[in-house]
């Protein structure tokens, strides 16, 4: 089926980021798996060619552009199978919290920076001792004076090796009883003192995703980086997380669309029993049914971008597409990579990578059950 949601400008926005990704991204990717991280100066290269925060408007330093732009580069880099240069995550999950909820001076300090690619960024919301239940976290920021002191743990930060700028979750205020309204966010420059970088996790995949501990030591902030009024750190990441687990859901799609074209032209070329393994009836049945739910899918996700970019607040939809998306591109990358044989086993093969990188979509960015959880109370249930 035809998409509707581009226009010509955004074909032609498409067009100059895959030859972006031919020429910066692809030739360096089993260099990047094999450090951990990407190289620094990605970032600049993107920034500088306007494919990071594409939607930023021009008075701030970005291009003017819209959404739909980043939509373009996290479809792009799915296609490209590369899993850990964070851009959307930057664009499109942490630099809209400066936009939305940052005073003009902050926005005037970092978002330049942010479109540049002068400035990465991450989000520390997770610790060692909780994850789904976000109220439960045990990072404080206590006020003194012009400051704020923090202290605490993060673990799983994306972008944890090379982000300039963190935005953290921290309680202001320790009472249980004020659990929601005791979360305040602030952004945390990395050279502060008493904020350090732990260790670059090993993960199943995503090798090129620099995820980090992160630890704050008697870290002093000052109050003008305090994001939003004291205590509105929960209402500001419940108001944003719908844009997050879009993102996931357009990765999700898209990376297993790149995975099922390329199995069909596998099993085109390999050979069993003197013909080609697409020629076996349980070859086309599998792959008519992973088209088929990704057409479906395809249409759903389309359909919740439109309304997003119209400016509709999706709560019940964003959640859906998450993990009905993410469960769905963890089946469909499964039954393709069975198509490669011994060789869907070999790390050499994208479909391998692609199934390990899947499987992290139904964890991050709110776990698959926590979307339930969500879309059973927009229920009523
Ligand atoms: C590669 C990677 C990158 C990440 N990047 C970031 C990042 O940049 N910033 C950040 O802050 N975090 C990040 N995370 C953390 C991620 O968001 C959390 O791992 C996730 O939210 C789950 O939290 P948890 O690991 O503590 O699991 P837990 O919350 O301990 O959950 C364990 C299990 O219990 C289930 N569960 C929990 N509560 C309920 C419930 N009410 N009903 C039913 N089931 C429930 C969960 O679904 C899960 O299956 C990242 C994680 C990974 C793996």
């Amino acid at each position: 089926m035809d998409r509707t949601l581009f226009t010509e400008e955004h074909d032609a926005f498409r067009k100059a980021f895959r030859q972006f990704v031919e020429r910066e991204i692809t030739p360096n990717q089993q260099r990047w798996r094999d450090q951990g991280q990407v190289d620094r100066d990605a970032w600049r290269k993107a920034g500088a060619q306007g494919f990071l925060c594409p939607w930023l408007e021009e008075t701030y330093g970005g291009p003017g552009a819209d959404f739909l732009c980043s939509v373009i580069v996290m479809e792009e880099l799915a296609r490209a199978y590369e899993s850990g240069f964070a851009i959307s995550l930057h664009s499109d999950i942490i630099v809209p919290y400066l936009h939305s909820f940052g005073s003009e001076d902050q926005k005037q300090r970092w978002l330049p920076g942010c479109a540049s690619g002068e400035i990465v960024t991450a989000l520390a919301m997770t610790e060692p001792g909780t994850g789904s239940d976000l109220a439960a976290i045990a990072t404080t920021a206590v006020r003194d004076g012009d400051d704020y002191v923090l202290n605490g743990a993060k673990t799983f930060i994306s972008n944890g090796q090379l982000c300039d700028l963190v935005i953290v979750a921290a309680k202001t205020d320790p009472d249980p009883a004020n659990a929601h309204r005791g979360i305040s966010l602030f952004v945390v420059e990395a050279n502060r003192p008493g904020f350090t970088r732990g260790k670059r996790l090993h993960k199943m995949g995503m090798a090129s995703q620099d995820t980090s501990e992160m630890f704050f030591e008697d870290c002093r902030v000052p109050a003008a980086n305090r994001l939003g009024v004291e205590g509105a750190g929960f209402m500001m990441l419940m108001q944003k997380l719908q844009q997050e687990r879009l993102c996931v859901a357009i990765g999700a799609v898209a990376g297993a669309e790149q995975v099922v074209e390329d199995t069909i032209a596998y099993t085109k070329e390999r050979k069993a029993f003197g013909k080609p393994i697409s020629k076996f009836q349980n070859t086309q049945f599998k792959l008519v049914e992973c088209v088929a739910k990704l057409e479906v899918g395809r249409a759903y996700i389309d359909k919740v971008i439109a309304e997003h970019v119209a400016g509709k607040h999706l709560v019940k939809e964003c959640s859906i597409a998450k993990f009905w998306t993410t469960d769905m591109a963890q089946e469909v990358i499964d039954t393709c990579l069975q198509f490669f044989g011994g060789y869907g086993y070999m790390l050499e093969y994208p479909v391998t990578r692609a199934f390990m990188d899947a499987r992290v979509q139904r964890i991050y960015a709110g776990t698959n059950e926590i979307m339930k959880v969500i879309v059973a109370k927009q229920l009523g249930l």
